[in-house]
Order: C-alpha cells, then sequence, then structure tokens
C-alpha cells in the first residue's frame, strides 16, 4: 500500500528533524544538504505527492522507469523544473537513454561511460551533472570504482579532459559537467559502520576538487540513505539519496 499525501506529510516532518538534528551536529546549514526522494518502485501517484509536498529532485534506478516518470517534464512548486537523477548503474547501452532524462547520473564508473555520455550530450544539445560511483563499502555485489583504483581513475579522467573553459567545463567533454562522487554505505543495518568510506569519499572529492580546472564544480557527495543519513551528513554529504523513510518499503513483487 502506498501511503497517502497526510502519511508522507509526516514521513517528511520526521526525516526533516532527522536531517536537522544532524546538520546541526555537524554544524551545517540545512540548504547545504539537498533532499533526493528516491522513487523507485513507486508509482506517478508517489511523485505527484512528494511534489505537493515541496520536492524537487527524484533518483530513479532503472532508466526505463525514469523514463515513465519523468520524460514529461514537471514543475516544482518552487518554480523550478523537476529534475531527475539516476542513481543505479547504467548497462552501456542505456546510457543514452539516461543521458537524455537526467538532470544528473550519479553512478559513472567508466571512461567508456564518460565518452559516450559526452557524444549523446553533444548531439542533444545538453549539459548533463554527473557523479562517479565508488564502492567504498567494499561489497561485491555493489558497482562503481574500485576503491583501491578510483584516485587512479580520476587522475587519468583529468588529463583526458584538457584545459578548462571558462564556464567550469572541460575541453575534451564540453557537455559534461564532473560534479563529484557517490557511494552506498555498508549495508550492516549499523550506520557508524558507513562513517570510514563516508569520510574516504570526502577526501577524495576534496582532492580533486582543490585541482580545479575540470573538477571546478567538484563540490557534490552523494551518500546517506534511510538508515545512514546522519553519518553521511556528519561526514559531508551534500545530497542523500532517501526513499524508504519518505515513501515506506518498496514492494519489489511489481
Ligand atoms: C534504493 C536506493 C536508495 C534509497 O534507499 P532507502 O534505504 O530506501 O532510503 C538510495 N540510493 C541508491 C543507489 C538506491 O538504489
Amino acid at each position: 500500500m502506498e501511503f497517502t499525501l497526510e502519511e508522507m506529510r509526516e514521513h517528511l516532518a520526521a526525516l526533516e528533524a532527522r536531517i536537522s538534528d544532524a546538520c546541526k551536529i555537524a554544524g551545517r546549514s540545512r540548504d547545504s544538504v539537498k533532499l533526493v526522494w528516491v522513487s523507485k518502485f513507486h508509482p506517478a501517484e508517489a511523485v505527484e505527492n512528494a511534489i505537493a509536498l515541496g520536492a524537487t529532485d527524484f533518483g530513479e534506478n532503472r532508466v526505463q522507469e525514469a523514463e515513465l516518470k519523468f520524460s514529461e517534464p514537471r514543475m516544482a512548486k518552487d518554480g523550478s523544473r523537476v529534475r531527475c537523477h539516476v542513481i543505479g548503474p547504467v548497462q552501456s547501452n542505456k546510457l543514452k537513454k539516461a543521458a537524455i532524462v537526467a538532470d544528473c547520473i550519479h553512478s559513472i564508473a567508466s571512461i567508456e561511460a564518460v565518452e559516450k555520455l559526452e557524444k549523446v550530450c553533444a548531439a542533444q544539445d545538453k549539459t548533463l551533472d554527473i557523479l562517479f560511483q565508488v564502492n567504498a563499502g567494499e561489497e561485491e555485489t555493489k558497482s562503481g570504482l574500485d576503491v583501491h583504483e578510483a584516485e587512479a581513475f580520476l587522475a587519468d579522467l583529468e588529463k583526458r579532459a584538457g584545459a578548462a573553459t571558462a564556464d567550469g567545463k572541460s575541453e575534451n567533454f564540453p557537455h559534461l559537467r564532473f560534479r563529484g562522487l557517490m557511494t552506498i554505505g555498508k549495508n550492516t543495518g549499523v550506520a557508524e559502520d558507513s562513517r570510514e568510506c563516508f569520510a574516504f569519499l570526502r577526501a577524495l572529492q576534496q582532492k580533486f576538487l582543490a585541482k580545479g580546472g575540470a573538477f571546478a564544480h567538484f563540490d557534490q557527495l552523494s551518500m546517506g540513505m534511510t538508515g545512514d543519513l546522519e553519518v553521511a551528513i556528519e561526514e559531508g554529504s551534500t545530497m542523500i539519496r532517501v526513499g524508504t523513510a519518505l515513501f515506506g518499503e518498496r514492494d519489489y513483487s511489481k
């Protein structure tokens, strides 16, 4: 059963209290953490309810589901256009569709994907924000860059990107903006267990942000979900991806 609008309003209030408390503890402003509503496995009506409650950013795992819900532009309550984040791994043959529907893809983990996205976005005359997923939790089933290879990957990307353009893009990937890093914490049920991998991600992101050039906009850290968002905020997350706490349990049988 999907939540009603009223139920969702209560869940949002409880979540906002968690976010505010975590921001207070971390000495950060609430504005510094974006809430991405992870609507995967929930119907379009749930998205409508979320928009009525002020949601501006949605996350979907699967490209086809993102297309179903977000191909038609929607307006947020604040008058901005609703943004779609693709947060799940994208197969090579789905990258084109992902680039078209998404405002931001969080799960990029290869040079081939970067090159393909540049081509697609050039053809669409579109600028796309991308984040690189790092398997900082070091779990076999999770996709993303190997934690030991992520730094070398970014250094290689920096070389391939060439000089920075005035608007913070790069000579060789002028339709992409490298925005930062994403990870999924350790799935142990204990939020504290993710602290180390979140801290690792932040250190890596800060290192490349400091380089400037093609990394001038590398200021985003997508980390923290329903179970570990407080720890993620304390460790510098700028985008938390929250599904269950807002929409309830997902029905995977659908
Ligand atoms: C499903 C999913 C989420 C949301 O997880 P919840 O625990 O329901 O908040 C966040 N990030 C990714 C990559 C996901 O696949």
